[in-house]
């Protein structure tokens, strides 16, 4: 087979990037289910040592799941990628790749759960303080907080479960003017929804355990460097600039040029933490990958029409989904999102916490799991479980109350989700 044109769609990018079988060669991408690789001499693993240009231990590389990677930079935009165990490890990775004790980092305040407790709690023990900023606040506002120490802006395309739409191009402004990258975690618009170094961000991180996998059979992540970030415009990235001791005076920016970031990331952090996903769930993950394109336009239309039947009823209080004209973010998602702004719809129930749990107990489709983003329709309380760490304050900031549900609206027939539904707002 021939290499895929640069110029293909995304849709066939899905399916074929990453991986061209040559003559007699297996169609489907193989699983190396192996740790190691064989050399025939002790001088060509010496070298590797020097210059990792081959597969030498899976902790780091692996042969399956470079094809994952190489698909999902080219998805994104990217010049590389590198997947992770998990998500938690890919946004973990993208701060550390930058930051170490006595740095800083701004991020928006409607994050992820898990990941405001990674930025507020855990690195804040490793010496690396978070500064939290609020989408509502001034470009002159945001601009003050920075700190000559501060690295890099985090935010997310879609905020998991908030689902305020992050203005990229603005904050890709705002970072850039303080010369630092901007990081976006795409997880739940993936790149079919929106591709966030268009608009400028330098780093994409995703949890892959989300739509990227869509079944709900693997936990994992992924970083994709866009290669556009000049990590030499200032003196704040002295370890891309400056010899690494850990490994013979690399300097990443002088011998990986572009890829200095997404190098550096693999040969330093995976080298030394070893978050590395196994052959075997990269497979799965490119199963996912291959229907993504359909998939998400499924979400998107049948979430539309759940979004329109849970604003239609007296007892919701509220609905938050972008996609929807009447929504805060709706001129935001038109912009960076104009397909539609995935399956996840979060609202808020009249009578808060106890009608919440009423309802979700009662839904008999849609099952009650930790889990969003999945092929079967979901749901969850995001204040007794994914949020449950976050003081009263952090809940308000990330947009979440008593009453709010979680609903990822899976790609059964939209008339059954929406019969369960309303079943399940009768008993309430
Ligand atoms: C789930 C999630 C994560 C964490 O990913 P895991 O794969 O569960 O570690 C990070 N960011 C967002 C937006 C998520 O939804």
């Amino acid at each position: 087979m021939k290499e895929l044109n640069s110029n293909a769609k995304i849709e066939t990018k899905c399916l074929h990037s990453g991986y061209t079988p040559k003559n007699g060669e297996p169609r489907v991408m193989p699983i190396v289910q192996s740790t190691t690789y064989c050399f025939d001499s002790t001088e060509h693993i010496a070298q590797l040592f020097d210059m990792p240009t081959e597969f030498m231990y899976s902790r780091f590389a692996n042969p399956t799941c470079d094809v994952v990677e190489k698909k999902i930079a080219e998805l994104e935009g990217g010049i590389g990628a590198m997947l992770t165990s998990s998500g938690q490890a890919a946004s973990l990775f993208s701060i550390l790749n930058l930051c170490k004790a006595g740095d800083s980092f701004i991020a928006a305040s409607a994050i992820y759960g898990g990941t405001i407790n990674l930025f507020a709690v855990t690195l804040k023990k490793l010496g690396i303080e978070c500064i939290w900023v609020n989408q509502d606040e001034t470009d002159e506002e945001i601009e003050a907080k920075f700190k000559d120490n501060t690295k890099a802006v985090f935010g997310e395309t879609l905020a998991n479960p908030a689902l305020t739409v992050f203005d990229i191009e603005r904050f890709a402004k705002i970072a850039h003017k303080n010369n630092v990258p901007l990081i976006i975690d795409n997880t739940f618009a993936t790149p079919i929804l929106c591709r966030p170094i268009e608009w400028g961000a330098d780093i994409i991180v995703h949890s892959t355990t989300k739509y990227m996998d869509g079944h709900a059979v693997q936990v994992g992540g992924v970083i994709v460097d866009s290669g556009n970030f000049d990590w030499t415009s200032s003196d704040k990235f002295k370890d891309f600039t400056e010899p690494d001791d850990s490994y013979h005076g690399v300097v990443y920016t002088r011998d990986f040029g572009k890829m200095a970031y997404i190098i550096k990331a693999r040969m330093q952090l995976m080298r030394d933490f070893g978050a590395y996903p196994s052959a075997h769930s990269a497979f799965l993950l490119n199963l996912g990958l291959e229907t993504l394109p359909v998939r998400m336009k499924q979400y998107c239309e049948n979430a539309t029409q759940v979004a329109k039947v849970l604003l239609a009823s007296d007892k919701i209080q509220s609905v938050t989904y972008p996609a929807l004209e009447t929504d805060k973010s709706h001129k935001l998602a038109e912009k960076y999102m104009p397909i539609g702004t995935s399956g996840v719809i979060s609202f808020s129930i009249k009578g808060g916490r106890d009608n919440a749990v009423r309802f979700m107990d009662s839904l008999e489709l849609a099952s009650n799991v930790v889990h969003v983003a999945d092929i079967r329709t979901c749901v969850l309380h995001p204040a007794s479980a994914t949020h449950r760490q976050l003081t009263d304050e952090q809940l308000v900031a990330a947009g979440i109350d008593g009453g709010i549900i979680r609903l990822s609206v899976g790609l059964e027939n939209s008339q059954d989700i929406i019969a369960d539904i309303k079943q399940a707002l009768d008993k309430i």
